[in-house]
């Protein structure tokens, strides 16, 4: 396996997108069978250059998602990044669960503070860490890993001072030692742009991957966009509450809607695209064959 910053420099070299694909644990044996016996095989096809697996809320999936990131890595092939929260973790035992990553072969840490499971506030572990570029810095200090970071094109929503203070601390975690950053799922394109010239500003040279959602049910993207502060723009909300309950119209409109950001983000310079894949396969694929690029 490789680091993503090395994957990401090859494809480059080619004037191609580096393509990846976001995970989450499971919850049940079905929904495992149904991962590796179908979603995965099939969006494998499209060749994507890398994937990640989500750390659940609360740091509660240590486990499930270093074991999850192996078996991808062991028996597709795949790069795979571990997501790892400060949240509920003492220095000691991110110390551990990094050793574990490593004897796991896993290179790659997408480093986060994490967020508290619903109806907790934040609060930072005694003998943890405050902030996600802490956390960073343990990594780079450590050795051994590749480094991502998460981006909020629209400015974090627990900054109260706003996205540019936000994008700010971003600046941190790159200084911290961050290869890359992945941004937070937005709709409106002028977001990512504006951080994008943010960062290229500061001197930033980290590449700035945006993260892409493909909408297949009004009623969950609002939530998530609520949950993340994720606008979502007038158009595209309407245009939802027109198709109401129409699932399979729904999906379309999320496919031909991703298309066209992708297209734009592409056509203007972002370095790739990753994808929230909700650990379905068809979306991606579509959108990635609308692109030419599967
Ligand atoms: P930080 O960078 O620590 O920022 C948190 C807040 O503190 C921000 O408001 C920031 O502006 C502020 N801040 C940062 N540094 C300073 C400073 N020095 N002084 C003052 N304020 C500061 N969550 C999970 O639980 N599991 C996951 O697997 C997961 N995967 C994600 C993947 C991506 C691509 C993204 C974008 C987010 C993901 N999240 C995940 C959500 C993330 O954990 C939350 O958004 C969290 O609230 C912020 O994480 P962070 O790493 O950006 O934190």
């Amino acid at each position: 396996m490789r680091y993503i910053r090395d994957i990401h420099a090859d494809k480059q070299a080619t004037g191609q997108p580096t393509i990846s694909f976001e995970f989450f644990p499971f919850k049940t044996p079905q929904g495992e069978a149904t991962f590796f016996g179908k979603t995965l095989p099939a969006l494998m096809t499209a060749k994507p250059d890398y994937a990640s697996v989500t750390y659940g809320a609360g740091g509660s999936t240590r486990e499930k998602t270093l074991e999850i990131v192996e078996r991808i890595q062991n028996d597709f092939g795949l790069t795979t990044m571990a997501h790892l929260t400060c949240i509920k973790h003492t220095r000691a035992e991110i110390g551990g669960i990094l050793d574990e990553a490593a004897n796991r072969g896993i290179q790659n840490i997408l480093a986060l503070r994490g967020d508290p499971p619903p109806g907790e506030n934040w609060a930072q572990t005694e003998g943890g860490f405050e902030y996600a570029s802490e956390l960073i810095a343990f990594l780079r200090e450590r050795g051994g890993f590749g480094i991502g970071a998460a981006g909020f094109p629209e400015g974090h929503i627990d900054c109260a001072e706003g996205r540019e203070t936000d994008w700010r601390h971003l600046v941190g975690k790159i200084n911290s030692g961050a290869d890359f950053v992945i941004t937070q799922m937005f709709f409106d394109n002028t977001d990512y742009f504006r951080l994008a010239d943010f960062l290229k500003g500061q001197g930033v040279a980290a590449p700035l991957f945006p993260g892409i959602i493909p909408v297949a049910n009004a009623g969950q993207i609002k939530k998530f966009s609520a949950m993340c502060g994720a606008k979502l723009p007038e158009s595209f909300a309407s245009r939802l509450d027109e198709l109401g309950d129409d699932a399979e119209a729904v999906r379309e409109y999320g496919i031909e809607y991703a298309t066209a950001q992708c297209r734009e983000l592409l056509d203007r310079g972002a370095p790739g695209l990753h994808f929230y894949t909700l650990n379905k396969s068809k979306a991606v694929l579509q959108i990635l064959g609308n692109l030419g690029l599967a």
